[in-house]
C-alpha cells in the first residue's frame, strides 16, 4: 500500500508542485449477505476489498478546493469551500465536494483542501467506488483538521454527500464497511442505530475463496426500481403497523404475510424479512466456525431477491446457477442488482474451475466476458503516509 501512496503522492506533487500533507486510503466493499435491508432499518454483513481509492491531501485556509482524478479526464476542478450548494458540483467531483459540504453543514469548519487521488475499485460494479471516494476525503479532512470523528460519523458525513449533494438516495451501508472493516473479518451492521461488530471471516485460513463475479452489465431499471422496492416496503411496514419491516421477526412473518393484501407488497416483505433473518443466520454460523455452510444461506438469499425482489437479471441468475452447478457452496447476486456483481462461496481450491465454468457459460449465452477475482476481506479507511 505505501507503494500505492507513494505513488498517488508524487502524483500530487507534480500536479500542485509541494508534496502532500498527507495520503490516506479506503476501501470499496463487497456485501455477503442482507441486501435491500438497509432502507428498512435491518441488518448487513459486507466486507472490504483490497481495492482502495488513495488521496493525497493538503490542507488550505483560503477557502479554495481543488479535486482532481488520476483515473478521469479534464484536469484540476477548482470550487469555492463557502459556495458549495448541492448542484454546484457536477460529475465525479460533486462526491469529495460533498463531503466537503457535508461537514460544513455538520458545522465543522473545513477552510479548503488540495486533492489528488486515484482508485483501484472498479466503478459501476456494485463494489462501491463512490463510498470509497467519499470516505477516503472524510478521513483526510477529518485528520488535517483535527475534526475528532469518529468512524461512524465520517460515514454519515460520507452518507449525507452522497444523498445531500450528489443526489444519490444511497443507505448507510457502504460508507460504513469502507470507514470501519477489519482485515479477515466481515461487518455485521445494524443500520437502525449504526451499532456494529466484526465477525471473523479469514477465508484463506478456512480454506475458503469467496469469488466476485462483476458481470459487467447494468440494465437501466437500476434506479426507479430501487425507488419502486423502497415505496413497496414502506407502504408493507405501514399496513404491519410497524415503524420499518426490521421490526417484524421471522416467526411472525406467516402472521404478517397473512395481513397484506397487496400481491407485490407481500413479496417485498417476504424478502426483506428473510434476508435479515439469514444475516442473524449467517452471523451465527460464521460466530460457531461453520462458513461453509454460510452458502446455502447465500443461494437462498439469491433466489429470495430474484423471485420475490425481483431485481436480479440473466447474467447474474446464470452466474449463481453455474457456480452452484460446478460445485461451489453457494452464490448471490450482491449489491442493488439488475447487473453489477455476484458473489461465489467455494473451496479454494475449486475457485479456479468454477471460475472458468462461468466464464464458458457467459460465452456460450452470447454474455460479454465477467471479470472474477477473489475478495480478500481487508482493512476499513487508514492514513498510509
Ligand atoms: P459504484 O459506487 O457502485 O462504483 P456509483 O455510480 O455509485 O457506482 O459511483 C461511481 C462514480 O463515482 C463514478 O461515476 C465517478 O463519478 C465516481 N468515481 C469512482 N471512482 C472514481 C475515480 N477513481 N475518480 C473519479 N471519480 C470516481
Ligand atoms: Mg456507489
Amino acid at each position: 500500500m505505501s507503494g500505492v501512496g507513494a505513488g498517488v503522492a508524487a502524483g500530487f506533487e507534480a500536479l500542485y508542485g509541494a508534496a502532500p500533507d498527507g495520503v490516506w486510503a479506503a476501501p470499496g466493499r463487497v456485501n455477503l449477505i442482507g441486501e435491500y435491508t438497509d432502507f428498512n432499518e435491518g441488518f448487513v454483513l459486507p466486507l472490504a476489498l483490497p481495492h482502495t481509492a488513495v488521496a493525497a491531501v493538503s490542507r488550505r485556509d483560503d477557502g479554495v478546493l481543488r479535486l482532481h482524478s488520476r483515473d478521469i479526464g479534464g484536469g484540476v476542478v477548482q470550487l469555492d469551500v463557502a459556495a458549495l450548494e448541492p448542484g454546484t458540483g457536477g460529475g465525479w467531483a460533486a462526491y469529495p465536494a460533498g463531503v466537503v459540504w457535508a461537514l460544513r453543514e455538520a458545522g465543522h469548519a473545513v477552510t479548503g483542501a488540495d486533492v489528488h487521488l486515484a482508485s483501484t475499485v472498479p466503478t459501476g460494479a456494485g463494489l462501491s467506488s463512490s463510498a470509497a471516494l467519499e470516505v477516503v476525503v472524510a478521513l483526510a479532512l477529518n485528520d488535517l483538521f483535527g475534526l475528532g470523528l469518529s468512524r461512524s460519523e465520517l460515514a454519515v458525513v460520507a452518507q449525507r454527500a452522497e444523498n445531500g449533494f450528489v443526489g444519490v438516495p444511497c443507505g448507510v451501508m457502504d460508507q460504513m464497511a469502507s470507514a470501519c472493516a477489519v482485515e479477515g473479518h466481515a461487518l455485521f451492521l445494524d443500520t437502525r442505530d449504526l451499532a456494529y461488530r466484526q465477525v471473523p471471516f479469514d477465508l484463506a485460513a478456512e480454506g475458503l475463496s469467496l469469488l466476485v463475479v462483476d458481470t459487467r452489465v447494468s440494465h437501466a431499471l437500476g434506479d426507479g426500481a430501487y425507488a419502486e422496492r423502497r415505496a413497496g416496503c414502506e407502504a408493507g411496514a405501514r399496513a404491519l403497523g410497524v415503524r420499518a419491516l426490521r421490526d417484524v421477526p421471522a416467526v411472525q412473518l406467516p402472521d404478517a404475510l397473512g395481513r397484506l393484501t397487496d400481491e407485490t407488497v407481500r413479496r417485498y416483505v417476504r424478502h426483506v424479512v428473510s434476508d435479515n433473518d439469514r444475516v442473524a443466520r449467517t452471523i451465527a454460523l460464521l460466530d460457531a466456525g461453520r462458513p461453509r455452510a454460510v452458502g446455502a444461506l447465500l443461494t437462498e438469499g439469491h433466489a429470495s431477491l430474484r423471485d420475490d425482489l425481483r431485481v436480479s437479471c440473466a447474467e447474474l441468475d446464470l452466474v449463481v446457477a453455474t457456480a452452484v452447478a460446478t460445485g461451489a457452496l453457494g452464490a448471490r447476486m450482491t449489491g442493488g442488482g439488475f447487473g453489477g456483481s455476484a458473489v461465489v462461496l467455494v473451496e479454494a481450491d475449486r475457485a479456479g474451475a468454477v471460475t472458468a465454468a462461468v466464464e464458458k457459460a457467459f460465452a456460450d449465452a452470447g454474455f460479454a466476458a465477467p471479470a472474477v477475482f477473489p475478495a480478500v476481506p481487508s482493512a476499513g479507511a487508514r492514513r498510509v503516509i
